[in-house]
């Protein structure tokens, strides 16, 4: 039997919405066009639970894409905002909560010793190839396909076909000039790898340990460490862009679950407790080339900004061994329920603890190719069937389910009861 819901609200704030807003969005995802809808209207959230402007209730996925580990409106973490906020919102000048984060993020995260903050994860991607480049004195980049690193212009490229293609632009606006340095990689290919380590010379090879923007596909065995060899081999530095992995998949992030530790690592959302907050960290010898310390030339008006610091380390200081335990639990529940409620529907169910994607694909994922060649139709219905059930699920095949610390067994329950009926909806 198929459900619907209520969204008369969201509609007519929508019809406002595209007036004054690109797409009646600040961010391209949120308008759900993938899964044939306008997107729903956000009141207000709590733990795992997302409350829409039509008073639909939902149990969250989306979290935010990844920042809110600990669910929405966490009382520690609203109350250290209110009492950094009570105590002046910026100062463009140094405060003590950024030398604490600072030291908190040098203690978990193996390869950094010194970091700088930004507002966003594109800022840090985009800063941590200028101090790569300025390391090196290169200007290549070994890129993986389907890989985001943000919107900057030189890593908007993806693979055209063949193995190791220059960059073409994947946006209108992108010169070919910006991304001529950019070469593109098949995700797992270590062949492919090595033969463009040796065909060019790279300042870096950027890779997310475990991409989750082509939906979740970790790397083969022993892939991270084929990077990791290829960058000695070629003095290219290895960059590990942790924006979603960071702090979530374990304490350390992926580099220390994988034990390969990068040159730098591109850190974001779960840094900035829900509050716009990101960093690019690593040894001080590379972290010294950044200005004042050095010659690379990078600064913001809100970075470490006090409020999004507050919130960042007190979610960082809620994370302790209990808690990664708890939500490698979680995940694992979701994992074998929702396999169990596909029954025979063909699908992929791919995770890493706190991450997980649901593939429409009957044979595995390993590549960006595998994630296109899904049935994205299928997929469509089914995230739309889940919707109208009561669970808000990423609205894309070629993104990741964010579980938190706030998903109670009673959610997972409902979750598992509506995606089992989802499934039977899209099976027809
Ligand atoms: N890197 C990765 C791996 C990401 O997933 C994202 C955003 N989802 C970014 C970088 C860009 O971060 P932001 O949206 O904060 O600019």
């Amino acid at each position: 039997m198929s459900a619907s819901l209520t969204d008369a609200k969201s509609a007519e704030l929508y019809a406002r919405a595209v007036q004054r807003l690109p797409g009646g969005v600040n961010s391209p995802v949120r308008a759900m066009r993938a899964i044939g809808r306008d997107p729903l209207f956000v009141d207000r959230a709590e733990g795992a639970e997302l409350f829409d402007v039509d008073g639909n209730r939902f149990v969250d996925y989306v979290c935010s894409w990844g920042p809110l580990i600990h669910g929405h409106a966490h009382p520690e973490i609203l109350a250290a905002i209110s009492e950094a906020a009570a105590r002046g919102t910026t100062f463009g000048a140094p405060t003590a909560g950024e030398v604490e984060i600072a030291e908190e993020v040098a203690r978990r995260v193996p390869g950094i010793d010194m970091l700088r903050m930004t507002s966003s994860g594109t800022e840090a991607a985009m800063s941590a190839i200028r101090v790569a480049r300025a390391v090196t004195g290169r200007e290549k980049l070994l890129k993986f396909s389907g890989a985001y690193h943000g919107h900057l212009d030189g890593l908007l490229a993806e693979a055209g076909s063949g193995l190791a293609t220059a960059g073409v632009p994947a946006s209108a606006g992108v010169s070919a000039s910006a991304t001529a340095n950019t070469v593109i990689v098949p995700w797992n290919d270590g062949e492919a790898v090595v033969r463009a380590c040796a065909e060019h010379e790279f300042a870096a090879i950027l890779a997310e340990p475990y991409p989750a923007n082509m939906g979740l596909v970790p790397p083969f065995e022993d892939f991270l460490q084929l990077l990791r060899n290829q960058a000695d081999a070629t003095g290219a530095l290895l960059v590990f862009d942790e924006v979603i992995s960071g702090f979530r998949v374990g304490p350390g992030g992926a580099q220390e679950r994988e034990g390969v530790t990068p040159d730098m690592t591109v850190l974001g959302k779960i840094i900035g407790g829900g509050l716009p907050a990101a960093a690019y960290g690593a040894s001080r010898e590379i972290m010294e080339h950044v200005a004042p310390a050095g010659p690379v030339y990078q600064a913001g008006t809100l970075s470490g900004n006090p409020l999004a610091v507050a919130a960042g380390l007190t979610t960082l200081r809620l994370l302790d061994e209990v808690a990664y335990a708890r939500l490698a639990a979680t995940t694992e529940t979701l994992v074998h329920g929702l396999r169990d409620a596909a029954g025979d529907v063909p699908v992929q169910i791919v995770s890493v603890p706190g991450l997980l994607t649901v593939f429409f694909s009957a044979e595995p994922v390993h590549d960006y190719a595998g994630a296109q060649a899904c049935d994205l139709a299928a997929h469509a219905a089914w995230i739309r069937a889940l919707l109208a059930r009561g669970v808000y699920a990423p609205p894309s095949q070629f993104e990741a389910w964010f579980p938190s610390l706030a998903h109670t067994p009673e959610h997972l329950e409902r979750t598992l009861e509506a995606a089992a009926a989802a499934f039977a909806e899209v099976k027809g």
